[in-house]
């Protein structure tokens, strides 16, 4: 049979592009407010069709500039309004909207700017300094353009700076957007890069529009133009887990923090404009819970908070039930754009005891229409999705990486087009994934696998406990065994054994971590996550009671 003109469908071919999801915010939602704070200090107030208008003038002084579709372009910038519209102008224009986190190591930085050679770099001024001191590092970088007005200018830089603000004044509001094709780049990010140099992950407006179009659905974020949502997740992370996109579709009001991440300057913005929705990482919800613990405040509007990055313990999800907040557990990661399962409900645990709803809460989530998981044993045979077996989890779909940016990473993807996560998971009959650790992570005593993030989510329930973390130690006999490291609370006494006593009962017993160390504080990544890699090496020679 040839494949010809009968044979296909009679429908227009509307290329997805980034680009139509803030013109249709500007037409439908005009008046829908962005609000930032800002790096200036005030808080701002703008609108989806201003927005729309200064993306449109970004994409105009970039070819000004002498940008090109296809050149990339870099951000180290907060939430903010202007991130916004940069992120928009870029990809209108038809460049590739790199996203740089500053979190990361400055070689990082480095490293990921050369190697993505980007072409300007658009900042905020709390990076001035250090754009100075890098920007001798920076091998393709041609244009400074500084995220701020004439006024906040800084006098006494060394690089010859572009004010975004003048570059803005002298474009058209109307300047058009470049017909690329919807598959053409539109955004680019590094993953952290835990094991060896971060690789770059090239979203493209055909996967940002069909990851904002699934995220708006019931069973997802469940956005709309009456919602209010506040991405604390940055822009720099995997995209602020889309929201600059998803918001954009739904027609939401948007509201963001600029540079700040403390809980109280968070918990204003929330309470003030009424936020409903926001999302970010277990960290920030942890420092939340101790913010209200302390002052007795309520979280307002807020009824959801979307917590995904890290496994989310079920002390927090009970906790955030008690003030009204409902826990959206999310999992997903860079390569993903970031979003592969929600923890929303079905019939089947609507109609479930509290304890049996958290047991299926503490789980990842089920996977959103557009991602295909499997999990798999080590000769790539599928396992069954009976919520025992566990296996390495390998996941395809429309907004999943095909490929990592100029080849890196190429032994992550399959013949068939399966992405491996390097996550270690169940599959149970409702469609819930349960991860059960990073593969690099998980503890492996005598044979048998001992779940660091299970661990983890049992003990930082702990009474006077607030974050935990689980490495596993050289063991003569066992191989790994699990040493607990555990961060008290302000003020709380914790000891080895409030903590054991604490785990007695409830985990497996050959699970007992063999010491518990208690610490003032535990490394990070630039993405938030225990720094396990770190600590590895800091405890390889710790010598546990039991060895
Ligand atoms: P990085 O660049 O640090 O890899 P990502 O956010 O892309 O940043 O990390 C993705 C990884 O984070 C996932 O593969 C998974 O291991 C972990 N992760 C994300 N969400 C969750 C969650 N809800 N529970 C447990 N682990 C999670």
């Amino acid at each position: 049979m040839i494949w010809g003109e009968t044979m296909s469908g009679t429908m227009q071919d509307w290329p997805l592009l980034v680009g139509k999801l803030i013109d249709h915010a500007a037409i439908y939602h005009a008046k829908r407010e962005i609000v930032s704070l800002s790096c200036e200090g005030p808080k701002h107030r703008t609108n989806w069709a201003e927005v729309r208008g200064r993306a449109r003038q970004v994409a105009g002084a970039l070819r000004r500039l002498g940008m090109k579709p296809g050149d990339r372009i870099a951000t180290l910038a907060w939430n903010t309004w202007r991130h916004v519209e940069s992120w928009y102008g870029i990809s209108g224009m038809g460049g590739v909207a790199h996203t740089i986190n500053p979190r990361l190591f400055e070689e990082q930085i480095i490293y990921i700017a050369n190697h993505a050679e980007d072409r300007v770099l658009f900042f905020d001024l709390t990076f001035v300094k250090l754009v100075e001191k890098l920007a001798p590092s920076f091998s393709t970088i041609e244009h400074y353009v500084l995220l701020t007005d004439r006024a906040h200018m800084p006098a006494d830089c060394s690089l010859n700076l572009l004010c975004y603000e003048e570059l803005l004044a002298a474009e058209s509001v109307d300047e058009p957007w470049e017909p690329v094709p919807e598959t053409a780049p539109a955004g680019l990010c590094y993953t952290s890069g835990t094991t060896g140099n971060p690789k770059g992950v090239q979203y493209s407006h055909r996967s940002n529009v069909l990851h904002a179009m699934a995220a708006c659905a019931t069973d997802v974020f469940g956005m709309g133009a009456r919602t209010v949502v506040l991405p604390i997740a940055p822009m720099y992370h995997a995209n602020a887990w889309s929201i600059p996109y998803t918001a954009a579709a739904a027609g939401a009001k948007l509201v963001m923090g600029g540079p700040n991440f403390d809980p109280p300057t968070l918990h204003k913005l929330i309470v003030e404009e009424e936020v409903d929705l926001a999302l970010a990482v277990p960290t920030i919800w942890l420092g939340m819970m101790q913010h209200l613990e302390k002052t007795g405040e309520s979280l307002g509007k807020l009824n959801r908070t979307a917590i995904g990055g890290s496994a989310v313990p079920r002390a927090m999800i009970e906790a955030y039930d008690k003030l009204g907040v409902r826990v959206l557990q999310l999992w997903g990661m860079t390569e993903m754009s970031p979003l592969g399962t929600v923890g929303t409900g079905v019939p089947e645990t609507d109609a479930m005891g509290y304890g049996q709803q958290l047991d299926m809460r503490i789980k990842q989530g089920r996977g959103l229409f557009g991602v295909e998981m499997k999990i798999v044993d080590d000769d790539g045979a599928e396992l069954p999705r009976d919520g025992v077996a566990f296996g390495r989890l390998l996941v395809r779909g429309p907004w999943i990486v095909g490929s990592y940016f100029k080849g890196d990473g190429a032994s992550a993807f399959d013949a068939d087009g399966w992405f491996d996560t390097g996550d270690v998971a169940t599959l149970d009959p409702l469609g819930y994934m349960q991860i059960v650790d990073r593969a690099k992570d998980v503890i492996k005593s005598g044979g048998e696998w001992v779940s660091s993030i299970d661990l983890e989510n049992v003990a930082v329930g702990a009474p006077g406990v607030a974050e935990a973390c689980v490495i596993g130690v050289h063991h003569p006999k066992w191989d790994e065994r699990p040493l607990l490291l555990v961060v008290p609370k302000d003020g709380a006494a914790v000891t080895r054994e409030s903590v054991l006593a604490y785990l007695d009962g409830k985990i497996a017993k050959w699970w007992t971590p063999d010491d518990v160390v208690v610490v003032p504080s535990l490394p990070h990544t630039a993405t938030g996550k225990l720094l396990k890699t770190a600590l590895r090496e800091q405890y390889k020679d710790y010598k546990l009671p039991t060895a």
